[in-house]
């Protein structure tokens, strides 16, 4: 059998860090410029912003649960409330480029342009110097919801006999519909139905893998 075990804090056998990716308007946006025009397209993240964020957020107050958002330069100062929500709900603020544009590998500069601005932003609307950082790679499918809570209980099983890590990402335009914030909590009750499970933002993961590593 595979062991992937870390020595995690207190001997848990799996850390799994929830982590949303709040993308709002600039998932469309950024495959398509002329989006910004098209409300139709457009009300998907903006749901996300006005109803997802602030249902997850509730959600995970319920309980007791802190986790990473990752948040593009832009959604920062387009939804400073909500932004603000998240910080002063206790979970982690994580940097996630400025326009969310998919970034060219021709042009390594334009990336750098792009996390400059975005670290710029997050401090100026939240007071947030984020210590993770999600790179712009390639558009992530974003699952039906049929059938979601089987794979993710087949997926967590698995992962849990190895052990290691369960990074769960969800996008509060999908995740934050009354439907599926239905299933978030049956996802983190099937997990905590597991013994030894630690529940850690991106920068407890990071912190608790160095110094494992580092001894
Ligand atoms: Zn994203």
């Amino acid at each position: 059998m595979i062991d992937k075990s870390v020595n995690w804090p207190g001997g848990a056998r799996i850390a799994v860090m929830l982590t949303f990716d709040f993308d709002a308007e600039t998932l469309w946006t950024s495959r398509d410029p002329a989006n910004a025009r098209r409300p139709g397209i457009l009300s998907q993240g903006v749901y996300g912003a006005k109803v997802g964020v602030p249902k997850i957020l509730e959600t995970l107050r319920d309980e007791g649960l802190k986790a990473t958002f990752f948040v593009p330069g832009w959604t920062a100062e387009h939804h400073p409330q909500r932004t603000e929500m998240i910080v002063a709900g206790g979970h982690e603020v994580a940097h996630h480029s400025y326009s969310h544009n998919w970034i060219d590998p021709d042009y390594p500069e334009k990336e750098v342009e792009e996390m400059e601005r975005g670290l710029e932003a997050l401090k100026r609307v939240v007071g947030v110097v984020p210590r993770g950082y999600f790179s712009i790679k390639s558009p992530r499918p974003i699952f039906p919801n049929s059938h979601i809570l089987e794979i993710f209980q087949d997926e967590f099983r698995e992962i849990y006999r190895w052990g290691g890590l369960y990074n769960l990402v969800m996008h509060p335009q999908v995740i934050g519909r009354p439907s599926r914030i239905a299933l978030l909590r049956e996802i983190i009750g099937f997990i905590r139905s597991f013994p030894n499970v630690w529940f850690a933002t991106g920068t407890e993961v990071a912190e608790a893998w160095s110094a494992a590593h580092d001894a």
